[in-house]
């Protein structure tokens, strides 16, 4: 006879029959999901659907729909065909609805339509987390990540993918033209002849369409395009690989690694720190003092905008003069001499402000002293030109960024700091949205998506942090 663990019989009734209510603990996150979507004015927040229309089949409330799409995020479901399999299966589900089963169309279409909706209750949820002094340490971490797009790279075209394309093409025209010479002049079975005119027909389309796609894509501002979502962009990831993503800005704070705010972006992390601060002070205020960012965000006039919103800014710089490979004295080496405008070069030479000039939109100084040069004994190690003396370029607001590299030297575990807030949130949230990392397409869409990523991450620190329990009485229910 068995002796292993028996359960129930599946035709037992019960005198007393279950309730739904028995199954859920009283710790069971669902009931803080239930708790802080209950506690949501939806209308004000831009939720459609909140006033039941007097006429036509009573629709779904839409507190209904954000709780299991809240659920689906936290619980690693976001695809709105398993989210209405989950309903019909999955107890907690059935708690969190009272048994509403909405079918999959329905649960996609609230996500389509409730963009700004869900945008606002992602910031609600700061807020509130703002309110319980989560954000006491006033240091936020900005970094971007790269998330995987729902366009495959072959639908991805640029200027040198359209050239290989149309080089293979056409090379396959000319094998299948010299085919149909051979065959004329054997006098070739009628089949054969047809059979290669009819894959000319089909490469000469295709072709065509190619040179079509060559002009569009020389046109486009960002010389590609992505043909099944076109807002996603071609984007070097880890290494040396490539993706068609797009690369999701975010503000993290130190103390407790919850994502403050966040932004989707289809360009690179250089230009976005400001833009990123001023969404930081937004939803924080002026508890914020410092901000960190690796040296991808290192761009003069962005951090000098940065510093101007009144924070301290740390960002490593990036040496990008070509000094070191052309085999001459890289610009550290010149010694910048504040009371007397001066720079010391190398051989211990002073080189003079001469004019100003606008580079790159800056408005940057040129130093140099041509008489020195002349004469110089190491000068095949300063420069590579033959008549023009060496030339240091300095922007006029430089001194902001020399104070900020002089306070970066001075707290070594900055980026350490930054490394160990940043990039947690969103390997965590790529790690829960699988292989495939968005399912929507366009701007607005992978924004919507991104909010529901955000708000659940955040809601799962704090469940971390406190517990379910507390965060229902003490956070949500004030
Ligand atoms: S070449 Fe000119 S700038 Fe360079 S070390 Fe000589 S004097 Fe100085």
């Amino acid at each position: 006879m068995s002796r292993h663990i028996k359960g129930s019989s599946r035709s037992q009734a019960t005198l007393f029959p279950e309730m739904l209510e028995d199954f859920v603990a009283k710790e069971n996150p669902v009931r803080v999901i239930d708790v802080f979507v209950d506690g949501l004015d939806l209308e004000n927040l831009g939720f459609k659907g909140v006033q039941s229309k007097a006429t036509g089949r009573p629709g779904y409330h839409p507190a209904i729909l954000l709780k299991i799409y809240i659920y689906g995020y936290l619980n690693r479901i976001q695809s709105s065909r398993c989210l209405e399999r989950e309903t019909q299966r999955n107890v907690e589900l059935m708690w969190l609805t009272e048994r509403l089963s909405p079918d999959f169309k329905t649960i996609a279409d609230f996500r389509k339509d409730n963009h700004l909706g869900i945008k606002n209750a992602c910031k609600t949820f700061v807020q509130m987390c703002h309110k319980f002094n989560m954000f006491s340490e006033a240091t936020v971490a900005i970094d971007g990540s790269k998330f995987k797009a729902s366009n495959n790279k072959d639908k991805n075209y640029t200027p040198s993918k359209i050239k290989s394309h149309i080089e293979r093409v056409e090379k396959h025209i000319n094998k299948y033209f010299q085919q149909l010479e051979q065959s004329d002049s054997q006098e070739n079975s009628p089949n054969n002849i047809a059979n290669i005119e009819s894959k000319l027909d089909f490469l000469n389309q295709h072709l065509a369409e190619l040179k079509e796609m060559e002009l569009a894509v020389n046109k486009h501002p960002d010389k590609q395009i992505s043909t099944v979502d076109p807002d996603s962009r071609l984007m070097k990831t880890q290494g040396m690989t490539r993706a068609v993503c797009y690369n999701i800005q975010s503000a993290v704070d130190t103390k407790h690694h919850l994502i403050v705010a966040h932004e989707v972006t289809n360009t690179t992390d250089r230009g976005q720190l400001c833009n990123m601060t001023k969404q930081t002070l937004k939803a924080l205020g002026k508890s914020v003092t410092t901000i960190l960012a690796d040296k991808g965000y290192y761009s003069r006039q962005d951090i000098k905008d940065t510093q101007d919103l009144g924070v301290s800014t740390l960002v490593p710089k990036t040496d990008t003069s070509g000094s070191e490979k052309k085999g001459i004295f890289n610009k550290s080496l010149f010694q910048y001499n504040e009371d007397n405008d001066v720079y010391i070069c190398p051989a211990g030479n002073e080189l003079q402000h001469r004019f100003n000039a606008i580079e790159g939109g800056l408005d940057i100084k040129i130093y140099f002293n041509g008489m020195a040069c002349k004469n110089c004994t190491i000068r095949s190690q300063c420069t590579r030109s033959k008549k023009d003396p060496r030339r240091m370029r300095r922007w006029i607001h430089e001194a902001d960024m020399e104070k900020m590299e002089a306070l970066l030297k001075a707290t070594p575990d900055a980026m350490l700091q930054r490394k160990q807030t940043v990039e947690h949130p969103f390997g965590t949230i790529k790690l829960w949205a699988g292989a495939t990392h968005l399912l929507t397409r366009g701007f607005k869409n992978v924004s919507t998506e991104l909010n529901l990523h955000v708000l659940a991450y955040n809601l799962k620190r704090m469940l971390n942090i406190f517990g379910s329990e507390i965060l229902m009485k003490e956070v949500m229910l004030p």
